[in-house]
């Protein structure tokens, strides 16, 4: 016999999409169930360097358009978000540090300034001076200039625990191969197939939200939908291990990149008691295709290159690949800020940027201005069949 559940929104990917979306849905007073097919934030979640970002990382990069209007307030956004004066309270998540620095070669330094200056980027971006450098930078050997921005960086396993805190009965495991969309009569409307050790489950949703990254292009083909189209971008990412390694948070710019990041590095505690330095920016784009073994050189040339006063004899180095999922907007170029497309039913979306979520859930929430609650459904008698998933680890734990 068919088991029938009923929902307003139900979300396909337990990412920081999803589960930013769940808590702003159910505080808007809907009712919400979420699925997820691994674990929680275990997708680009966790892997990501948990950078608020203002803009300038785009900016640098030669790349600032639209993206600049929308991103350029996040940092103050989140900054509400987490002293628990916004919509979405995260006032428990840590912040791994509360600024992010940006450091030039000297002989960048005539390039850099007629840039920070043409680009209206006075007052956001302040050079430090050499007296007030912070503790990782108080050492340095090499000639450079440090600049602090209004970035930050946070912890994204705090988030993810802090996100799913009082949200564990509306949390579902599910293998996507179980999964179906069905069309419902009269067209325009399609309700979730579930087949669970031979019973099947209806679920019929006002809203079914695709929020699942990487996930959202086979959901997509599933759901047969037209208007949507998923892309992904590459990225081959380093990290080092070591005891007692200096608090590092900076984007390293210099040499034949124009002023695009060479290295971009977060600091981490690993649950083994070592810090980890995380490092992405050029290197991570570059490094695509490249052997471990030469991915590793090539970062551990950079380090060296741009912190040669750090110690980092006997680290441990790593590297692996993963994707960056985004919307396919014009034949392969990136969205600016937050996608979102509505077609029957289903509404696929992309934060873009982690650093975006609470931009995608304002317009999310404005895309369903209108949409009245449902009665209160028990969904109890679906945890028989789908737990709660479990919660992601950082790749280097
Ligand atoms: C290496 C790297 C570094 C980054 N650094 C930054 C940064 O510093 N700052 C920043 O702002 N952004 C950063 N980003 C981008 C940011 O991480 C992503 O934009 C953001 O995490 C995407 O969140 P998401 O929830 O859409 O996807 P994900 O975090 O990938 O979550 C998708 C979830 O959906 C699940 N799923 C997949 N298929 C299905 C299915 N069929 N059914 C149910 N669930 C499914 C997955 O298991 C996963 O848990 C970085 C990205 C990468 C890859």
């Amino acid at each position: 016999m068919t088991q029938r559940y009923s929902t307003d929104i139900a979300l396909f990917g337990g990412g920081i999409a999803g589960l930013w979306l769940l808590k702003r849905l159910r505080q808007a007073g809907y009712h919400a169930m979420l699925f997820e097919s691994k674990s929680l934030g275990g997708g680009q979640t966790l892997a990501s360097q948990g950078i608020i970002h203002g803009g300038l990382k785009y900016a640098l990069g030669g790349s600032l358009t639209g993206a600049a209007n929308t991103i350029a307030g996040m940092p103050a956004r989140w900054r509400q978000c987490l002293a628990g004066s916004d919509a979405i309270d995260i006032s428990d998540v840590e912040v791994l540090h509360d600024n992010y620095y940006m450091w030039s070669e000297s002989s960048f330094r005539s390039r850099l300034k007629t840039f920070l200056g043409s680009k209206s980027l006075v007052g956001k971006v302040e050079q430090v001076q050499i007296e007030q450098f912070p503790a990782c930078f108080a050492e340095a050997t090499t000639q450079g200039s440090l600049y602090k921005l209004p970035d930050f960086v946070i912890n994204t396993d705090s988030l993810i625990r802090s996100l799913t805190r009082d949200a564990q009965d509306c949390l579902f495991l599910l293998d996507p191969a179980q999964v179906s969309f069905r069309s419902e009569p009269g067209g325009g409307h399609q309700s979730i197939g579930l087949l669970v050790e031979g019973s099947e489950i209806v679920i019929d949703a006002q809203r079914i939200i695709f929020c699942a990254g990487e996930g959202n292009a086979e959901l997509i083909e599933k759901a047969g939908l037209k208007s949507v189209r998923a892309q992904t971008r590459p990225l081959n990412m380093v990290y080092l291990r070591k005891q007692g390694l200096p608090q590092l948070f900076v984007h390293c710019i210099g040499d034949d990149f124009g002023l695009a990041p060479r290295l971009t590095v977060t600091t981490h505690d690993g649950r083994d008691g070592n810090t980890v330095w995380y490092l992405g920016g050029e290197l991570a784009e570059s490094g695509v295709g490249k052997s471990d073994s030469e991915q590793i050189a090539h970062a551990q040339a950079l380090v060296g290159k741009y912190f040669p006063w750090v110690d980092v004899d006997g680290a441990e180095w790593n590297c692996f690949a993963i994707n960056r999922a985004e919307a396919d907007i014009n034949n392969n170029y990136r969205p600016d800020g937050p996608f979102l497309a509505a077609e029957q039913n289903i509404i696929t979306v992309w934060p873009t940027k982690l650093t975006l979520s609470p931009a995608l859930a304002d317009s999310l929430v404005d895309q369903l201005a209108g949409m009245k609650a449902g009665p209160a459904t028990d969904s109890s008698g679906l945890r028989q069949f789908l737990p709660e998933p479990p919660m992601g680890v950082a790749r280097w734990d």
